[in-house]
This record gives structure tokens, C-alpha cells and sequence, in this order.
């Protein structure tokens, strides 16, 4: 290892500088650091036998890094709990970054799973790097009711047509790899039915514009929190469905 050590710093100068450049998928698979002085499978055990082992010194940096993500919410989804670092570029095939805080992500267990070892083969497939990637400069989540018993909603990434080619296909490969359409509909189900009562009463007292006014309200509380989150794509999807509000919500 110390040794390798000029190669690890190496590594992670060329990352930092590639990161905003968005050209981290151009960096070289390797299946060991610095030619035949430690082999991936040796910095594997570095990193799950000391680097995230409980216990030891350098745990406390392995938990800074999750620590690092705003409300403990994982920032490749934005909904679900923090449960491990995910690898940016996969350790496998670039085990020179297997310990560069730079390439770990706190990540929910699914988005970690779904993401798995794949390697970008151009800009546009590669996932969006939390670290480097700002797309909250325009809206490009979306929902649709789905008119059914229970209703339902459709999600999906439209981004603006103004952004960059490589900007555009690179939030919908995001969000169509991780496969977020189903978990944002399982949860936006999941929350559906304890908004019944108050739409119903409020639809007996003031018609579907209560209903509308009421879900108007609870987008805009939403978007106060940040954008193009799949409360804000519900709601926004719900408030311009006649069906609806005007009773479909208790279809
Ligand atoms: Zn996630």
C-alpha cells in the first residue's frame, strides 16, 4: 500500500479534475492499482475489513461521508434512508478509488443494488454524480393520474429542452436504471389514501375548487423544500386532474 500510494493520489487528482468536466466515464478500467502492486480484490478487503468496519478509526470518515447527505435522504432518489456509500465508479473496475471520498455517494440500499458495477460507455449513460451534478436548475419530473380504482400515478423524467443533449438523456437514464418511476408510484400509493378523508370532506363543503385549493396549498409547501421531488410531480399532478378532484380520489 504505500507503495501505491502515488497511485492512489493520482487517481484521485485525475477524478477531481474530470468531475466537473463530466468526463469520469472516460477514466481507464484497471484490475489493480499501479500495475501489479495491489490487485482489486486487495483493496476490497481494505475497504470492507477496515475502511467501513465498525470499530475502527477510519470507520468514523466511512460515516462522515453518509453523515454527508442532507436529512439522512439518499440524493440519487431523494426519498429513501441513507444505508451504505455507494461507489460512483465501481470498485471492480477502478479499484485505484475504492477508498477516494470523492468517488463514495451515500446511497439508499435499492439505488446501490440498481446501479450495481455498470460502467458509462459515453456522457449521456453515465448516473448523475451528487458531488458534481446540479439538475435542479429546471423542472423535469413529472407524474400523471391514473383514472382506476385506486388511483395511481405515472412518473417521468422530461427534462427542459433547453438544457444540453448529454444533460437531458443523462437525467433520464438516472431515473429510468434506477428504475425511480416505480418507486416513486409505490410511494406516492402508499400515500394516497390518508389524504381521503380531508379531500372528501372538503369536496362535500366547497366542491372540486376546495379540493384543488387544498392540493395547491400542499404543493406549494413542497416546493419550498426543494424541486423536482415526487411530492411536488403528485401534487402537481393531482391539482390539474378535473377527475381527481373533483371525487376520483376516492375511486
Ligand atoms: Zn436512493
Amino acid at each position: 500500500m504505500e507503495r501505491a500510494r502515488g497511485n492512489l493520489v493520482a487517481a484521485e487528482i485525475e477524478y477531481l479534475q474530470r468531475g466537473p468536466l463530466k468526463t469520469l466515464y472516460e477514466i481507464v478500467e484497471a484490475g489493480d492499482v499501479g500495475p501489479g502492486l495491489v490487485s482489486a480484490g486487495e483493496m476490497e478487503g481494505l475497504y470492507t475489513g477496515t475502511f467501513s468496519r465498525k470499530g475502527t478509526q477510519s470507520r468514523d470518515l466511512y460515516d462522515k461521508i453518509k453523515q454527508g447527505a442532507p436529512n439522512g435522504i439518499c440524493p440519487l432518489c431523494g426519498s429513501q434512508q441513507i444505508k451504505t456509500l455507494d461507489h460512483y465508479l465501481a470498485k471492480t473496475k477502478h479499484p485505484a478509488l475504492t477508498i477516494t471520498p470523492i468517488n463514495l455517494v451515500p446511497s439508499c440500499s435499492d439505488c446501490n443494488k440498481a446501479k450495481g458495477d455498470s460502467q458509462a460507455a459515453a456522457d449521456s449513460d453515465q448516473h448523475l454524480h451528487p458531488y458534481f451534478d446540479d439538475v435542479d436548475d429546471g423542472e423535469w419530473l413529472f407524474a400523471t393520474v391514473v383514472e382506476a380504482s385506486p388511483p395511481s400515478l405515472n412518473y417521468r423524467a422530461d427534462p427542459p429542452a433547453a438544457w444540453p443533449a448529454p444533460k437531458r438523456e443523462r437525467v433520464i437514464a438516472h431515473f429510468e436504471n434506477l428504475a425511480h418511476g416505480f418507486l416513486f408510484a409505490a410511494l406516492s400509493s402508499d400515500q394516497l389514501p390518508s389524504m381521503r378523508t380531508r379531500l372528501r370532506r372538503l369536496l362535500a363543503a366547497g366542491g372540486a375548487q376546495a379540493v384543488r385549493n387544498h392540493l395547491s396549498e400542499d404543493l406549494e409547501g413542497h416546493k419550498e423544500e426543494r424541486r423536482n421531488s415526487w411530492q411536488i410531480a403528485m401534487y402537481a399532478a393531482l391539482v390539474a386532474s378535473d377527475w381527481y378532484c373533483g371525487g376520483g380520489f376516492d375511486a
